[in-house]
């Protein structure tokens, strides 16, 4: 397949090279500009892993021959993305069953894979993975990463502005993987990666690739999950869906979005927002206004210059979505214990970031509507915020109580482009 820089529109590379450049030329995010149509009822008739190997291989082409491409979707889509019934019209879409709880396993584990598959056929044999998260990247892509041969892994995230939890699924590794915790917020961290680009130098020292939701094959990994979820809806109601996505670099909402240009019948998609609702404040006034980011409940949504927007300008320029398509709205630290209450007054257990999706969802669902919100972390990694919202106290999960007891091995940092290089270099083979 043949992916267009947004910004430089001469520059044209295929899968495997945007798996591997991650950023094009001058920032620009790389994006298809034509799109298969699929066979949606047959594939939503099929189980996960073989649908999801048939879509992606719809977008990707000959680039991975079939059996491969199918063996490398079964590993890294090894766990379920279940349809929790909340309400008669309301559902969870729970995307937390994977290794480090959080919706950002499909994307990394499967970008892990197709980087791998990518060097190999470059014959590079080392790479230098550096990411800035908001709080669930980091794990996801260090986990994703772990041990592979070849690969060093440097994380960057906000210092105090995450989750101990959160915090502790990634810090704690080692080995091939370094964690920075920046003096600065998630914004300033992402400038930071962006800085390194900018070094070719470095960049080509280094075979330095960004596992951030600027990716490519992250965005087209998480489409799947989307067919996943409506194939979980009874027959009678699937011309009616509307789905509501928690947003902060806007990377899940895209991959909604290009799910229904594939076909999936979506009615609406609906991108929720914190207080950091550059989006929303777009969307009414037409005005690209950044404020500073602030620190909500819903952390890994503390995000003020959404990376991906590009993106959804670039499916209504193609024409493949409406404006209608998608609505945007902002839900404060208020309402999202609210939403919380509510939902666990219905049994459903959840944590700020769906509940700012719940909350969303129950303001713009119309009657005769089935509303899906997204379930984009497990409930107990944010333990505390979770447990002083609701009075009750929650259990970990296996994955979070093995590291909830272990030491940071995370090395503090400004948030400095010079000291970032220093450490950088430092781990030049
Ligand atoms: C990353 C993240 C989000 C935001 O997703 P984007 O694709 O960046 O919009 C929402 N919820 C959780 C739990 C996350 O980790």
């Amino acid at each position: 397949m043949q992916l267009r820089n947004i910004k430089v529109p001469s520059q044209q590379v295929s899968f495997l090279e945007a798996v591997r450049i991650g950023l094009g030329e001058q920032q620009g995010l790389f994006f298809p500009d034509s799109w298969p149509k699929l066979e949606v009822e047959t594939l939503l008739a099929q189980p996960f892993a073989k649908r999801s190997a048939a879509i992606l291989q719809a977008l990707i082409g000959d680039e991975l021959p079939e059996a491969e491409l199918s063996a490398l979707v079964a590993e890294a889509f090894a766990f379920g993305a279940p349809l929790a019934a909340v309400t008669e019209d309301v559902a969870c879409l729970e995307l937390f069953h994977g290794p480090t709880l959080a919706f950002k396993d499909f994307g990394g584990r499967f970008m892990a894979r197709a980087l791998m598959a990518s060097q190999q056929r470059s014959g590079v044999t080392n790479t230098t993975i550096v990411t800035a998260t908001s709080g669930d990247t980091g794990a996801a892509v260090a986990h994703a990463f772990y041990q592979r041969p070849g690969a060093e892994v440097v994380i960057l995230f906000p210092k105090g502005k995450i989750s101990v939890l959160q915090e502790k699924l990634f810090t704690t590794l080692g080995k091939n993987i370094h964690t920075l915790a920046v003096d600065g917020d998630f914004d300033q961290c992402q400038a930071l990666v962006k800085e390194v680009f900018n070094d070719r130098d470095l960049v080509k020292r280094l075979n330095i690739n960004s596992a951030n939701s600027i990716n490519i094959s992250r965005l087209f990994a998480q489409i799947c999950y989307y067919f996943e979820a409506v194939a979980q809806v009874p027959a009678d109601k699937r011309h009616n869906i509307v789905i509501s996505v928690p947003s902060g670099n806007f990377g899940n909402v895209t991959a909604g979005l290009i799910a229904k240009v594939l076909g999936l019948p979506i009615k609406r998609m609906i991108a929720a927002t914190n207080a950091n609702d550059t989006v929303p404040r777009y969307w009414q006034s037409g005005d690209w206004q950044v404020k500073p980011t602030v620190a909500t409940l819903s952390n890994a949504m503390d995000v003020s210059a959404p990376n991906n927007w590009p993106r959804v300008e670039d499916l209504l320029a193609q024409g493949v979505i409406q404006r209608s398509d998608l609505v945007t709205t902002m839900v404060d630290e208020e309402d999202t214990q609210l939403a919380m209450r509510q939902l666990a007054q219905l049994g459903y257990l959840s944590e700020p970031h769906a509940a700012v999706a719940y909350r969303a969802l129950k303001r713009e669902l119309q009657p005769d509507e089935f509303g899906i919100f997204l379930g984009t972390a497990h409930p107990a990694k944010f333990k505390e915020q979770v447990e002083n919202i609701l009075g009750n106290p929650i259990a970990l999960p296996p994955a979070l109580a093995a590291v909830a007891g272990e030491a940071s091995l995370a090395v503090d940092m400004a948030a400095d482009f010079v000291e970032l290089r220093k450490v950088l270099l430092s781990l030049e083979k």
